[in-house]
């Protein structure tokens, strides 16, 4: 174990919860699911013990206090948004070191993602375009809810996606070569310019030149272009291939956007296929797209989406060009880092969030952190002990809200959660907490 909680006797002691910081602040959450039209509807209500499949698609589960979706606190019966209680009282919330660092607001949101259906292409700005461009479209009088408003808000959102099911996505441009060899394999006599413009600048510049032509192109210029690729794609689909995947891809997402220069665009772009317990990150920049799978998510706590295809919404490409990386990058897979008893990490370079995931030690163990946490149940039942003993039962698909002034707390399974917080240094365990195994779950 590498955490500074390992040296401690937690199944030897049988003492009663002691008196620690901080008073009784384990709250339950109310969650809004969002029913957009590429959800699933059997994976996010099977979690929740829903009826399934449900009558609507359930695409993804909120979990935070994004304005546009706050999540609510349960207690006593009485339901309060987590972002008013976050903006009332930010230190006792976030902690003194988050919320001098990202003010008054939890630094991330924390999705369920039930993709059925590919979602549109896209990037995110980094935190300095997103301040320069938010505040340009306020100052040039753009309405917030404008279909065409690229900004929403003063944040970056980068990104990052592990996978609960074999999980599809397009994540960064392939290298010239092989996206050669894949143009030439479709043989496409139409591709003949785009495919010569790829090999005279090869890279960035090639990619950046097509990329920004097909979407800037007439539509009936595009369209049929876009559907010469289609039956092409769909000829070699099952054709063994090195390229066999993209293929099946490409003739699949010209089903769902018929004539949309993004399924071109994707066919430039790596696709990954995640197993369970893979995750990927997406830094600002990076042209993205989830095509099928069930994932946990965490992000910023941003709604900057620049759209680059695969859609039927407002394409600012000039605004797009500006942002994305059309460098050819490998996808970042993130590895699992053991970082305590039954927890492993997702470390990225983002300062407003870390995931990690914890199966609950048969013994039980201790939680406990400096400032905002989220605990999200995935599978069993998680019962939460704080140190008055009060106890919360968790079921799969509910999640909880640990304050930062909440002192730590006891967790007993069996059962397997996610854990979101800050991602800030030093924020990490105290190892000043007196919170020891509660007498009643004590295995003497
Ligand atoms: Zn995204």
């Amino acid at each position: 174990m590498t955490d500074g909680l390992a040296g401690r006797p937690w199944n030897t002691t049988t003492a009663r919860v002691a008196v620690t910081k901080g008073i009784s602040d384990v709250f339950l959450m109310k969650n809004q699911v969002r029913p957009y039209a590429w959800g699933s509807r059997t994976a996010i209500p099977t979690l929740l013990g829903a009826p399934s499949p449900s009558p609507e698609p359930q695409a993804e589960l909120w979990v935070g206090a994004h304005p546009a979706d706050s999540s609510v606190l349960l207690r006593d019966g009485a339901e309060h948004p987590l972002r008013h209680a976050i903006t009332d009282d930010p230190h006792a919330l976030l902690g003194s070191q988050v919320a001098r660092e990202f003010g008054a607001t939890l630094p991330f949101l924390l999705k369920l993602l039930a993709a059925d259906a590919p979602l549109s292409l896209q990037a995110h700005p980094t935190a300095e375009q997103a301040r320069a461009g938010y505040d340009a479209e306020e100052s040039a009088g753009v309405p917030i809810d404008a279909p065409f408003r690229n900004y929403k808000d003063r944040s970056h959102k980068p990104e990052l996606m592990y996978a609960l099911t074999p999980f599809e996505a397009l994540c960064g441009f392939r290298p010239t070569e092989p996206t050669g060899q894949l143009l030439a394999e479709l043989a496409v006599p139409e591709l003949a310019e785009l495919q010569a413009t790829l090999a005279a600048q090869p890279g960035e510049p090639g990619l950046r030149a097509v990329v920004t032509g097909l979407l800037t192109a007439d539509r009936s210029t595009v369209a049929p272009l876009v559907e010469a690729v289609a039956a092409a794609c769909a000829a070699r689909a099952g054709t063994p291939g090195p390229f066999a995947r993209e293929f099946a891809m490409g003739a699949q997402l010209a089903g769902h956007y018929p004539g949309d220069p993004g399924v071109l665009i994707a066919l430039l772009m790596n696709r990954i296929d995640l197993a369970p317990g893979e995750a990927v990150f997406l830094p600002a920049g990076n042209m993205h797209a989830y095509l099928s799978g069930f994932g946990v998510e965490i992000m910023a706590s941003s709604d900057n989406v620049l759209r680059g295809g695969l859609t039927p919404k407002h394409v600012d490409v000039a605004e797009l060009s500006a942002v994305v990386t059309f460098a050819p990058d490998e996808p970042m897979l993130i590895p699992a880092v053991p970082v305590g008893p039954g927890e492993h990490a997702f470390r990225t370079p983002t300062p407003e969030f870390e995931l990690s995931r914890i199966v609950v030690p048969p013994t039980g163990r201790v939680l406990e952190h400096d400032g905002p946490q989220i605990v999200l149940v995935v599978e069993g039942s998680v019962t939460l002990t704080d140190a008055q003993g009060t106890q919360l039962v968790v079921e799969p698909g509910r999640s909880v809200f640990l304050p930062a002034r909440q002192g730590a707390v006891w967790l007993e399974g069996p059962g397997t959660l996610f854990r979101a917080k800050d991602g800030l240094v030093g924020t990490g365990t105290t190892g000043t907490a007196a919170v020891t195994e509660p007498a009643e779950l004590s295995l003497v």
